[in-house]
């Protein structure tokens, strides 16, 4: 008994009621759970997020370096007699 592929199809994610054409077919024969313009939406805003996380860990990385150099500045040996 082969499974039946329905003819249309909810998303589970945007709740829509699509053709079973609008679903990726998995290697199982069975269609996706989401249909396609959901997987491509859910795929493009992962990869947006990767891009801001590694933006964000950029910003904190230069923040860190110029915290170490500041730090390395206050800690220089004094030189010279301080002017009152
Ligand atoms: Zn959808």
């Amino acid at each position: 008994m082969t499974a039946a592929i329905p003819s249309h199809k909810r998303c589970l994610r945007c709740q829509e009621s699509k053709r079973a054409g609008a679903f990726y077919r998995r290697r199982n024969g069975r269609l996706s759970a989401w249909c396609q313009e959901c997987t491509r939406d859910a795929s493009r805003e992962a990869s947006r997020r990767r891009h801001a996380n590694a933006a964000a860990l950029e910003r904190a990385r230069a923040v860190d370096r110029a915290r170490q150099r500041r730090h390395r500045w206050l800690r220089r040996p004094p030189k010279g007699g301080e002017a009152a």
